[in-house]
């Protein structure tokens, strides 16, 4: 199962357009097996100011499309497939190949299943995680899923216990995209069926293991969307959990749904309470504000693609657009979508 995934890793995906910063991200829309819709996102990306020596965030899509559909995520909705093994390792070949040798001399390399499309949904996102070693050689190589945690996957879940075990000891990445503690805000923001936040906790405290980073709780926080602390500290163990805060990312969708961030907003002061009330209780809690030029360069789910395909017009003359930022042009471009 896994040669075979490499051995198809021989499809070229066609990079249609690209954006970026080469110090913060650059999104690559390629578009799979010359199909006019078959358009998905990959990302090259740094963790600001850390070099790429230091750490290289390789970010790849799982689906055409997503199933799953989360009214504040570009990706969401106009699900076709899931993408093969071979379509998601040409992924990371693609971005791979932009850094010739630079796999092998990265402290840390994390291949990220947090693009387009729901990674749990798609039995193949394990095959990719089985044959990442082999590929990329990176002797850091490192394993992250995002995920929503969807119903009826729990196979897969057990699946994932396991190959973790196999592939990836001490150097995985685990995080439950929660984004409420509200089970009726979580499902406006995750219209799909998925784990009550008690099989979350149950799951996650045996997924962690000793030594190993603990299970990440991801809440993207947005104006009037509940988020309580006393549920997180009554339902999960600190020792197996850390909570993370982000900012509610620009997207179009999330704009016309009416999602506005709590981060990086006037409200960002009532969370210190809560983030307070977490630590107490001995949660670590991530504020991850994140670098503001990612919103500028379009590195939220689904906003390439959606721009590329607004911008695509029969008078341009190439097929490949490129809007590179080398570190001198303007910074001041409205964010896309
Ligand atoms: S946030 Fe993730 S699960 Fe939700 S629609 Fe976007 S890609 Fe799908």
């Amino acid at each position: 199962m896994v040669a075979d995934a490499r051995e198809e890793t021989a499809i070229a995906p066609e990079v249609v357009f690209e954006r970026g910063m080469d110090d913060v991200a650059n999104v690559v829309v390629v578009r799979l097996n010359g199909d006019e819709r078959g358009l998905v996102e990959c990302v090259d990306g740094l963790d600001p100011p850390r070099p790429r020596g230091q750490k290289w965030v390789i970010n790849i899509s799982t689906q055409l499309g997503c199933p799953v559909g989360c009214p504040y995520c570009d990706a969401g909705g106009h699900f076709q497939r899931n993408l093969s093994a071979a379509e998601m390792l040409a992924q990371v070949q693609l971005i791979l190949d932009r850094h010739p040798g630079a796999a092998a001399e990265c402290a840390k390399l994390k291949v990220h299943f947090a693009r387009m499309g729901e990674p749990a949904l798609n039995d193949s996102t394990l095959e990719v995680l089985a044959a990442l070693p082999a590929l990329v050689g990176a002797p850091a190589l490192w394993g992250c899923v995002a995920t929503v945690a969807p119903r009826g996957r729990e196979k897969w879940f057990e699946r994932l216990i396991e190959h973790k075990e196999r592939f990836y000891r001490g150097r995985f990445q685990l995080q439950f995209s929660l984004n409420s503690t509200s089970s009726r805000d979580r499902a406006r923001l995750v219209p799909y069926p998925h784990w009550p936040l008690e099989t979350i906790a149950a799951y996650g405290a045996r997924f962690h293991g000793s030594g190993e980073r603990k299970v990440g709780l991801n809440f993207a926080l947005a104006r009037d969307v509940a988020f309580d602390p006393q549920v997180v500290i009554r339902l999960f163990d600190p020792a197996h959990f850390a909570v993370k805060l982000t900012p509610l990312n620009p997207t179009t969708r999330g704009a016309a749904a009416g999602f506005v961030t709590m981060l990086r907003s006037e409200r960002a002061a009532r969370l210190e309470e809560a983030t307070l009330a977490l630590r107490e209780s001995g949660f670590d809690v991530i504020l991850s504000v994140g670098d503001e030029r990612e919103n500028e360069v379009g590195s939220n789910c689904g906003q390439a693609v959606r721009f590329f395909e607004a911008t695509r017009a029969p008078s341009v003359e190439t097929n490949v657009l490129r809007e590179i930022d080398h570190g001198n042009q303007d910074r001041t471009q409205p964010p896309l979508g």
